[in-house]
């Protein structure tokens, strides 16, 4: 059963003439990917989706997953989005929700974890069960992706301190052969999808033709030489952005300047 009530905070919050990102639509069928997406909005957070019962649930993670298990993660939960966000990279333009530049960080498949483990370990577990344990708070998955993978668990914070809005979550990595002690999310500042960075991609007006939609035709590249001519494209004009940037800079500094003569 689908309800249509479920991406309704999704819709209400965009204006879809305005930005790129995909419309409101449940899907029927059942899928287990997730998608990291790297999000520079107002701050910089880290998007984290688990594909489930035909909507992305999801979490903004302000520092990013770790695949340290020392680290624990705070992950707001956020309105549920389409499954057609999977793929989505790109800017959403100002004045609209989440205005900023959006990239895919990391993408793959989910499994979820049976609560109880066996001998120490966490085994496969059915899709009841992963409804059982998002609904107690207590999620425990498999991640099989590019950069992140092995056993997770998103646990729901319980004593609600002041000012909470009781969305806050704790994203942990579990201790298995896929953990790395002191990892740093910054060294992985690249798109699984056109490997550009965050930088690269904002400074890239033609990046909603740009990312890969392998379902429909439109905007699609069709040859490798035609995806590295508009990459060394991308660089000229981010040059170019940056050039202009240090340069009103200065500008700024001098204005200052003369009006601290001035007074
Ligand atoms: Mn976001």
């Amino acid at each position: 059963m689908v309800f249509s009530m479920a991406l309704e905070e999704y819709k209400r919050k965009r204006k879809f003439e305005q930005t790129p990102e995909p419309p409101a639509k449940v899907e029927s069928k059942a899928g287990h990917r997730f998608v990291v997406q790297k999000h520079d909005a107002t701050r910089l957070h880290y998007d984290f989706r688990l594909e489930m019962d035909g909507v992305l649930k999801s979490w903004a993670v302000p520092k990013g997953p770790s695949l340290d298990p020392a680290d624990k993660r705070l992950a707001m939960q956020v309105e549920d989005h389409p499954v057609s966000y999977f793929d989505f990279e790109g800017v959403i333009p100002e004045n609209n929700y989440g205005a900023g530049t959006v990239m895919v960080w990391d993408v793959g498949t989910w499994q979820p974890l049976s609560p109880v483990p066996v001998e120490g370990r966490y085994v496969s577990g059915t899709e009841a069960e992963a409804a059982a344990m998002l609904a107690k708070g207590d999620l425990k998955f498999r991640l099989n992706g590019k950069k992140l993978k092995g056993d997770f668990a998103l646990v729901k914070m319980k004593g609600r301190r002041p000012g909470s809005k009781g969305n806050e979550w704790l994203l942990i990595k579990k201790h298995d052969d896929a953990e790395v002690e002191g990892y740093d999310i910054d060294e992985y500042d690249e798109s699984v999808l056109s490997k550009r960075s965050l930088a690269e991609i904002a400074g890239d007006e033609g990046s909603r033709e740009w990312r890969s939609r392998p379902s429909s035709g439109s905007g699609k590249l069709k040859a490798p030489w035609l995806a590295d001519a508009v990459a060394r494209l991308d660089k000229k004009k981010l040059e170019e952005k940056k050039a202009e940037t240090k340069l009103s800079v200065k500008k700024k500094q001098k204005t200052r300047l003369r009006k601290r003569k001035v007074s």
